[in-house]
This record gives C-alpha cells, structure tokens and sequence, in this order.
C-alpha cells in the first residue's frame, strides 16, 4: 500500500468504529447510517483511492472543484452528493454528475435545479437545508433555509420534474442558540423530518454530523453523516 492509502484506510477504520459505536449506543442499525466522505479540497487521486477502499458516497461543495473530479471518476462506483451551497447558475453543472444535492434552500434553486435535471435527462435527489441559524425566512450565512419554510419549498421540490425529495439536511450552527449544541439542532432537525415524512412518507433522508460531531447525529436520527477532515486529514485552506 501507498502511504497515503494506508493513511486513508487507517482513517476510514477510525470512522468506521466510531459510526459503529455511536449506532449501537443509539439502538440502531449500522446499515441504517450512510457515510458520505466529503473530499472537498483533496484530489480526485484521492477520490479513486477512496472508492477501491470500498467508499461508495461522497461530496463536494464547490461546482468549480466537483465537476473535474467527479469527470475524472466517472468510472468507479461513486454516488457524488453536492452539499454546498449553490447558485442557480451552477444548477446545470451539478445536475451533470450529482445524485444527490444536500443545500436546497430556496425556491429559485428548486426551479433551476429542476430545469437542470430535466436537460440532463437525470434525476436528482435533494435535501432541504434548514438553517437553525436563520432569522425567520431568511437565508441563514452558510446556506439554508428556515424551518418555517420547509413544508413549502419540500411542496415545490415534490412538484417538480426531474427532482425527487430525499429529505432534510443541517449543518450544526456556529451561531444562535444551539452554538455549541449540535446535538440539540440534530433533535430539532430530527422533529422537521417526522412533519416532513408525514406529508411525504418516502423523504427519510436525514443528513447531519461531520467529523466532529457524528455521533450526536448519529443519536438524533441522521440517515447520512458527512465526514471529511476524519478521514482525509486536516484541510489545507477553508473549503
Ligand atoms: C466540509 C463539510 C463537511 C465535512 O466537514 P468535516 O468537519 O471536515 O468533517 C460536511 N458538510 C458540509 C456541508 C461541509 O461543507
């Protein structure tokens, strides 16, 4: 083995256990928690070594930096998530090689995205992102959308062609209330998505947790954590 895919192996095992212990301390099964590897910044050498690993999500934030690595893995089994936030601009790209786009948040988006899809001849997958941070009905600094306005935009995401509604997605506020308190956003996160699934039984998707707070998610319900610096090391710049 190279050094860094021992590297990556020995951190995807550290995950891997952690994911594993924090699903037998919540009671639930480990098949019922994806890994989502996020590789921003790294390179798409980085990528392949991670799908012969046997990854098999992973995610990117910036369009610029996703679509030449996902173009230069489009022969391994990879399902590629786009979790950053996304300008309507961009929508035809993505739609290109994402599966799966995490940071819906506004109904501009949900309309882009759809005409995107629709062009690609693809079906794509999205989550809504709820800010906890976000005043109300504004867009809150990371992305995301307030709480209030979930049922609506999931309406127009169900309604619309070429997309289907997967879920909800967070990111653990640096700001508000819950600064400090993932675990408590997650729970919130985790009421939006039972509302949510009472109108739409098949939206079960539930993406929350990054490398440092995984196993709060882990407990509140997510379906999908979003693992990055745990496994692919310490970023070298803000990404
Ligand atoms: C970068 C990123 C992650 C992964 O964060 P780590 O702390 O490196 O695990 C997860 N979700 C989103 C939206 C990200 O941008």
């Amino acid at each position: 083995m190279t050094g860094r895919r021992a590297q990556l192996a020995a951190n995807l095992a550290r995950v891997e256990e952690r994911i594993e212990s924090a699903c037998v301390a919540a009671g639930r099964k480990r098949a019922d928690v994806t890994l989502v590897v996020v590789t921003k910044t790294y390179p798409a050498s980085d990528v392949r070594l991670l799908a012969e690993l046997g990854v098999r999500h992973v995610a990117e934030n910036r369009d610029q930096d996703a679509a030449p690595k996902a173009a230069e893995c489009a022969d391994a089994p990879l399902t590629w998530h786009f979790v950053g936030q996304l300008q309507t601009n961009k929508a035809r790209s993505v739609a290109g090689y994402a599966d799966v786009v995490h940071s819906v948040d506004r109904p501009r988006l949900v309309t882009a995205l759809s005409a995107a899809a629709q062009r690609a001849g693809r079906e794509l997958g999205c989550l809504i992102q709820v800010a906890f941070d976000a005043e109300s009905g504004r867009l809150g600094e990371r992305g995301g959308a307030a709480p209030e306005a979930v049922p609506e935009l999931a309406r127009a995401v169900a309604g619309a062609e070429g997309l289907r509604l997967g879920g909800v997605m967070t990111v653990a506020p640096l700001a508000g209330p819950y600064a400090g308190h993932p675990g408590e956003a997650f729970e919130r996160l985790r009421e939006i998505s039972t509302r949510l699934r009472a109108a739409h039984p098949a939206a079960n998707m539930v993406s929350a947790g990054m490398s440092s707070d995984l196993e709060e998610a882990v407990r509140a319900g997510a379906t999908h954590v979003r693992v990055g610096s745990a496994v692919l090391g310490d970023r070298p710049r803000l990404g």
